[in-house]
Protein backbone atom coordinates (compact mmCIF):
# COMPACT_ATOMS: atom_id res chain seq x y z
CA UNK A 1 0.00 0.00 0.00
CA UNK A 2 2.43 2.40 0.56
CA UNK A 3 4.65 1.45 -2.49
CA UNK A 4 1.19 2.20 -4.13
CA UNK A 5 0.82 5.74 -2.26
CA UNK A 6 4.73 7.00 -2.79
CA UNK A 7 3.93 6.20 -6.80
CA UNK A 8 0.83 8.04 -6.80
CA UNK A 9 2.31 11.09 -5.07
CA UNK A 10 5.76 10.97 -6.52
CA UNK A 11 5.14 13.84 -8.32
CA UNK A 12 3.41 16.27 -6.21
CA UNK A 13 5.12 19.78 -5.43
CA UNK A 14 4.52 19.82 -1.58
CA UNK A 15 4.86 17.24 0.71
CA UNK A 16 1.48 14.88 1.35
CA UNK A 17 -0.84 15.47 4.06
CA UNK A 18 -1.40 12.37 6.52
CA UNK A 19 -4.64 13.39 8.06
CA UNK A 20 -4.95 10.52 10.73
CA UNK A 21 -8.13 10.05 12.82
CA UNK A 22 -7.30 9.87 16.35
CA UNK A 23 -6.91 7.90 18.25
CA UNK A 24 -7.40 4.41 16.23
CA UNK A 25 -5.28 5.08 13.25
CA UNK A 26 -2.72 6.43 14.66
CA UNK A 27 -0.92 3.16 15.04
CA UNK A 28 -1.43 2.54 11.15
CA UNK A 29 -0.38 5.67 10.20
CA UNK A 30 2.64 5.89 12.08
CA UNK A 31 3.96 2.78 10.34
CA UNK A 32 2.44 3.26 6.98
CA UNK A 33 4.17 6.73 6.64
CA UNK A 34 7.08 4.72 8.06
CA UNK A 35 7.04 2.82 4.72
CA UNK A 36 6.63 5.88 2.54
CA UNK A 37 9.04 7.16 0.32
CA UNK A 38 7.64 10.32 -0.26
CA UNK A 39 7.78 14.06 1.55
CA UNK A 40 4.93 14.12 4.02
CA UNK A 41 3.37 16.14 6.53
CA UNK A 42 1.04 15.18 9.51
CA UNK A 43 -2.08 16.51 10.96
CA UNK A 44 -5.02 15.09 13.06
CA UNK A 45 -8.37 15.08 13.73
CA UNK A 46 -10.32 13.58 16.46
CA UNK A 47 -13.99 12.41 16.14
CA UNK A 48 -16.58 10.88 18.69
CA UNK A 49 -18.37 7.89 17.60
CA UNK A 50 -18.86 4.73 19.93
CA UNK A 51 -18.48 6.07 23.17
CA UNK A 52 -17.95 3.09 25.38
CA UNK A 53 -19.79 0.87 23.19
CA UNK A 54 -19.27 -1.65 20.19
CA UNK A 55 -22.28 -0.17 18.51
CA UNK A 56 -21.68 3.21 16.40
CA UNK A 57 -24.61 5.60 17.35
CA UNK A 58 -24.59 7.27 14.58
CA UNK A 59 -23.87 10.88 15.79
CA UNK A 60 -20.77 11.78 14.81
CA UNK A 61 -19.08 15.46 16.48
CA UNK A 62 -15.72 17.15 15.73
CA UNK A 63 -13.75 16.84 19.05
CA UNK A 64 -10.56 18.03 17.69
CA UNK A 65 -9.86 19.47 13.83
CA UNK A 66 -7.13 20.27 12.15
CA UNK A 67 -4.40 22.26 12.45
CA UNK A 68 -2.41 23.08 9.03
CA UNK A 69 -4.37 25.12 6.23
CA UNK A 70 -4.96 22.48 3.89
CA UNK A 71 -6.22 24.94 0.89
CA UNK A 72 -4.54 23.36 -2.06
CA UNK A 73 -3.03 20.66 -0.50
CA UNK A 74 -3.19 17.27 -1.52
CA UNK A 75 -4.73 15.32 1.07
CA UNK A 76 -4.22 11.51 2.23
CA UNK A 77 -7.10 10.81 4.99
CA UNK A 78 -5.92 7.66 7.19
CA UNK A 79 -8.79 5.50 8.67
CA UNK A 80 -8.21 2.85 11.29
CA UNK A 81 -11.89 0.67 10.14
CA UNK A 82 -14.69 1.75 8.13
CA UNK A 83 -17.78 0.21 9.72
CA UNK A 84 -21.28 1.86 8.71
CA UNK A 85 -19.54 4.68 6.91
CA UNK A 86 -21.06 7.42 8.83
CA UNK A 87 -18.05 8.88 10.61
CA UNK A 88 -15.64 8.72 7.57
CA UNK A 89 -18.48 10.68 5.22
CA UNK A 90 -19.05 13.08 7.98
CA UNK A 91 -15.22 13.87 8.04
CA UNK A 92 -14.71 13.58 4.18
CA UNK A 93 -17.10 16.34 4.32
CA UNK A 94 -15.48 18.35 6.74
CA UNK A 95 -12.24 17.90 4.71
CA UNK A 96 -13.17 18.42 1.86
CA UNK A 97 -14.96 22.30 2.62
CA UNK A 98 -11.24 23.28 3.59
CA UNK A 99 -10.57 22.82 -0.03
CA UNK A 100 -7.76 20.42 -0.73
CA UNK A 101 -5.97 20.10 -4.21
CA UNK A 102 -7.01 16.33 -3.30
CA UNK A 103 -8.58 14.25 -0.82
CA UNK A 104 -8.14 10.64 -1.28
CA UNK A 105 -9.01 8.11 1.79
CA UNK A 106 -6.53 5.17 3.59
CA UNK A 107 -8.36 2.60 5.05
CA UNK A 108 -6.77 -0.29 7.33
CA UNK A 109 -10.05 -2.23 7.62
CA UNK A 110 -13.27 -2.62 6.36
CA UNK A 111 -16.56 -4.02 7.86
CA UNK A 112 -18.31 -3.28 4.09
CA UNK A 113 -21.44 -5.68 5.13
CA UNK A 114 -22.33 -3.10 7.87
CA UNK A 115 -21.84 0.02 5.49
CA UNK A 116 -24.80 2.73 5.45
CA UNK A 117 -23.60 5.75 3.69
CA UNK A 118 -21.20 4.97 1.41
CA UNK A 119 -17.72 6.16 1.12
CA UNK A 120 -14.80 6.22 -1.48
CA UNK A 121 -11.67 4.04 -0.82
CA UNK A 122 -8.64 4.43 -2.54
CA UNK A 123 -6.46 2.19 -0.79
CA UNK A 124 -7.71 -0.50 1.32
CA UNK A 125 -5.83 -2.80 3.50
CA UNK A 126 -8.33 -5.77 4.16
CA UNK A 127 -11.63 -6.59 3.85
CA UNK A 128 -13.06 -8.11 7.34
CA UNK A 129 -16.52 -9.71 8.74
CA UNK A 130 -18.90 -7.94 11.01
CA UNK A 131 -17.13 -8.82 14.43
CA UNK A 132 -15.83 -6.06 16.76
CA UNK A 133 -11.80 -6.04 16.77
CA UNK A 134 -9.37 -4.04 19.03
CA UNK A 135 -5.86 -4.00 18.70
CA UNK A 136 -3.17 -2.43 16.25
CA UNK A 137 -4.26 0.72 17.23
CA UNK A 138 -8.16 0.06 17.53
CA UNK A 139 -9.79 0.15 21.01
CA UNK A 140 -12.51 -1.04 23.45
CA UNK A 141 -13.06 1.82 26.42
CA UNK A 142 -9.86 2.69 25.59
CA UNK A 143 -7.83 -0.36 25.88
CA UNK A 144 -5.92 -2.74 23.88
CA UNK A 145 -4.60 0.33 21.45
CA UNK A 146 -1.14 -1.32 22.35
CA UNK A 147 -1.64 -4.74 21.30
CA UNK A 148 0.74 -5.81 18.24
CA UNK A 149 -2.08 -7.21 15.94
CA UNK A 150 -5.62 -7.01 15.35
CA UNK A 151 -7.74 -9.08 17.37
CA UNK A 152 -11.75 -10.19 17.46
CA UNK A 153 -13.16 -9.30 21.04
CA UNK A 154 -14.92 -12.32 22.39
CA UNK A 155 -18.59 -11.15 22.84
CA UNK A 156 -17.94 -7.71 20.89
P1 LIG B 1 -18.47 4.06 11.41
O1 LIG B 1 -18.86 5.49 11.53
O2 LIG B 1 -17.90 3.68 10.08
O3 LIG B 1 -19.62 3.15 11.80
O4 LIG B 1 -17.41 3.77 12.52
C1 LIG B 1 -16.12 4.15 12.38
C2 LIG B 1 -15.42 4.22 13.71
O5 LIG B 1 -16.01 3.31 14.66
C3 LIG B 1 -14.00 3.77 13.55
O6 LIG B 1 -13.15 4.86 13.25
C4 LIG B 1 -13.71 3.17 14.91
O7 LIG B 1 -13.34 4.19 15.81
C5 LIG B 1 -15.04 2.60 15.35
N1 LIG B 1 -15.18 1.16 15.05
C6 LIG B 1 -15.91 0.58 14.08
N2 LIG B 1 -15.78 -0.76 14.10
C7 LIG B 1 -14.91 -1.02 15.10
C8 LIG B 1 -14.34 -2.24 15.63
O8 LIG B 1 -14.59 -3.37 15.18
N3 LIG B 1 -13.47 -2.09 16.66
C9 LIG B 1 -13.15 -0.87 17.19
N4 LIG B 1 -12.29 -0.86 18.20
N5 LIG B 1 -13.66 0.28 16.73
C10 LIG B 1 -14.53 0.20 15.70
Amino acid sequence: MAAEISADYGKVDRPLILLSVLKGSVVFATDLSRSLTIPVNFDYVAVSSYGHGTESSGHVQLLKDLTMDIEGRDVLMVEDIIDTGLTTSFLFDHVQRHRPASLKLCVLLDKTERRVKPVPIAYKGFDIPNQFVVGYGLDYDELYRNLRAVHILEGG
